[in-house]
């Protein structure tokens, strides 16, 4: 078990920029899977008066939680970018692992796992990293180019009571206007980043709301909260709704008996605490009211995951939440009746079930943002959302179109039409009836789970297939090239207050690269535990490292380690715990525990001992762990340009 833990501005830069010049990556991810546009091309589309480069973007979630999330997201393509659901409870205590996609998908998450002022601080993080990456342009794009416009479309949850409280009425002013904080995040640059102190960056991070309420939540008060965001801190707002909008029998019928999901079990109780269709559309038709009258615009996101019964053991509790292919069904024909009430003209944005297979269909639609998740845990991570862009570009190609609104109306197929509201509308009205039809979306077509292969975990050596580092949202997991090993070393034992060399092993590393975790950016969700084909889980039995020592200490357990210094690992294999440091006078090693203190020279033969307390006769020591120890401090200090070396160092 850790806790989620966001680094400084500085390191992080440090860390986009070294490694992006080396490796050209940034957190792992691929220079040339960064969406750049395609030529001739304008996929931008206004969102509420402002313009986004796209109408993609990650859902509140697991994407959008930690700086270098959004940072990921938006080099995948994304340009709305919906901000991980704050409330009142910031100290959560949520169970783990709480994702579970193997083909549909399953959670028990929900809205941020830090602290509201640390949720404010990665934001505005990743706000101005974006920034100056721009500045820099890293991307080799020139600044100012409408490639940088981006969205920051907060989430907030979850009753009235929490979010007229005055911490949640501080928070969101502070990120309409976070002039003070991003001139503090400035003032902090150290000297490599120094020209970006004065650097202008607009304090207004926001303009709009995501709603996100609790199940149950009546109508009043959801009218309530809307009418409060808006008057109180002149935000628009989309309120998400819950697909038990659709009712029981509906989504009992589509899910169990057109789609075949019959093991999937509902909760009756969930759909008759819910708002109900009629409420909500004419709820939404007073707030479209209220919301003119100040200036103001409203609009509804389709959908929520659907709560349904944990009746598959998979995680701690009753209820879970169900995502991907059928939710995906429900929640494009929720949108569809639903639009269908109210005019063309109203603003309708989307996360259900996206894939590069459904993405053009949704554009289609006239949605914005489209935001995926699910699909962003699954092998490949954040790469998924480039490629619904690359998708996107061959169906405008092939339609001769350049830009989405042009789109969106040819597809209609009907020359009379000629404004994209309506056009999305006609197009939904062709595609949301056939989708229960389309057997990628039944039960038979998502049985199938990611292999796994009768092996497993340890520390080193695994089959390095590197699924599990995409896969995280957080950048945790990360792959070291230290090379294949295999050398005789021989322990020692204590005789007579000497040490004599006794039994001889062989350490081995069968594979160049080993791969490792960055604990404090890791929550234990366990995705990637799903998709890596060995059992046991790569941020539980994988070398786990941390950025501070209080962390460390609380959780280290039986493989956590910690640079304290750039010259200096601590850690701890099995019950042992140990330091090992660099002596560059000396050219080499120390290696100590709480009864010796042990130097080494660089070709591993014993130079000195130093006995810290009386040690017995006989006692042995299983100097393998001195390789472990001195393989991952090499591997990480040999290999100073990859971004976990970076903010691990902090040299
Ligand atoms: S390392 Fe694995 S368990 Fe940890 S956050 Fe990433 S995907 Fe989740
Ligand atoms: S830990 Fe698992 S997923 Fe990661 S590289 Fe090794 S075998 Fe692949």
């Amino acid at each position: 078990m850790s806790e989620l833990f966001g680094i400084d501005l500085a390191t992080h830069l440090k860390a986009i920029f070294t490694e992006f010049k080396k490796h050209k990556s940034i957190y792992s991810y691929p220079d040339n899977k960064i969406f750049r546009g395609f030529p001739g091309k304008d996929f931008s589309v206004i969102f509420f008066g402002r313009k986004a480069f796209t109408s993609l973007g990650p859902a509140a979630g697991p994407h959008t939680q930690m700086a270098q999330n959004i940072v990921l997201s938006f080099l995948a393509g994304s340009r709305i970018i919906e901000l991980k659901t704050i409330q009142i409870l910031d100290e959560l205590k949520i169970p783990r692992p709480c994702i579970n996609i193997p083909n549909v998908g399953y959670n028990i998450e929900w809205s941020q796992e830090l602290k509201l002022e640390d949720s404010l601080r990665e934001y505005l993080i990743a706000w101005i990293i974006l920034k100056i990456i721009e500045e820099e342009e890293l991307l080799g794009i020139k600044k100012g180019d409408p490639f940088y416009n981006k969205i920051f479309d907060i989430s907030v949850g979850y009753d009235l009571k929490g979010i007229s409280s005055p911490q949640v009425n501080e928070w969101l002013k502070k990120i309409m206007n976070a002039e003070d904080e991003i001139n503090i995040l400035l003032a902090s640059l150290p000297d490599e980043f120094a020209h970006h102190k004065n650097l202008s960056v607009d304090p207004n991070i926001s303009h709009t709301t995501t709603l996100s309420t609790f199940h149950g939540c009546p109508a009043d008060e959801i009218e309530s909260i809307v009418e409060h965001m808006i008057d109180e801190h002149g935000l628009n707002v989309i309120v998400k709704m819950n697909p038990t909008i659709l009712g029981y029998d509906f989504v009992d019928n589509i899910l169990h008996d057109e789609l075949g999901y019959k093991h999937i079990a509902l909760d009756r109780a969930a759909f008759d605490k819910d708002l109900k269709f009629d409420e909500g559309v004419a709820m939404m038709k007073r707030l479209e009211k209220f919301a003119a009258s100040k200036n103001k615009k409203v609009g509804a996101k389709f959908t929520n995951t659907l709560v349904v019964k944990n009746n598959q053991n998979i995680f701690e509790g009753e209820e879970m939440y169900l995502s991907g292919a059928p939710l995906h069904v429900l929640s494009m024909n929720a949108m569809h009746k639903f639009r269908s009430e109210m005019s063309p003209d109203f603003h309708i944005s989307f996360s259900a079930g996206i894939t590069k297979n459904n993405i053009v269909d949704a554009v289609k639609c006239n949605m914005k943002p489209i935001t995926s998740c699910s699909d962003l845990l699954t092998t490949g991570g954040y790469v998924r959302m480039y490629e619904y862009l690359f998708t996107l570009n061959k169906e405008m190609n092939k339609a001769e179109c350049n830009n989405i609104d042009e789109f969106v109306i040819i597809s209609a197929d009907d020359k009379r039409v000629k404004d994209v509201n309506s056009a999305g509308v006609i197009n939904a009205q062709r595609i949301v009836p056939q989708l229960v039809n389309n057997p990628r979306y039944h039960h038979n077509k998502n049985k199938k789970e990611p292999p796994k292969i009768d092996s497993n975990l340890v520390l080193f050596d695994c089959i390095t297939c590197n699924k599990c580092i995409p896969v995280c949202p957080n950048a945790s997991n990360f792959s070291i090239p230290i090379g294949k090993k295999n050398f005789e070393f021989v322990d020692y034992q204590f005789s007579n207050g000497k040490l004599i060399p006794s039994t001889h092993h062989h350490f081995v590393l069968d594979y160049e690269h080993q791969i490792a975790n960055l604990a404090d950016f890791c929550n234990d969700c366990g995705d990637c535990d799903t998709y890596c084909p060995e059992f046991g889980g790569p941020f539980i039995e994988k070398p786990r490292f941390f950025f501070n020592e209080k962390n460390y200490s609380k959780y280290k357990n039986d493989n956590g380690f910690y640079f304290t210094d750039s010259s200096t690992l601590r850690g701890c294999i099995g019950k042992s715990e140990y330091e090992l440091s660099y002596i560059e006078s000396d050219n080499k090693f120390k290696w100590t525990n709480k009864n010796f203190e042990l130097f080494l020279d660089d070709n591993n033969n014993l130079v000195d001992v130093k006995l810290l307390n009386d040690i017995d006769d006989g006692t042995k020591i299983d100097m393998k762990d001195y390789y472990i120890m001195k393989t991952l401090f090499l591997g990480i200090k040999n290999n100073k340009e990859i971004y976990p070396a970076v903010l691990l160092l902090n040299d």
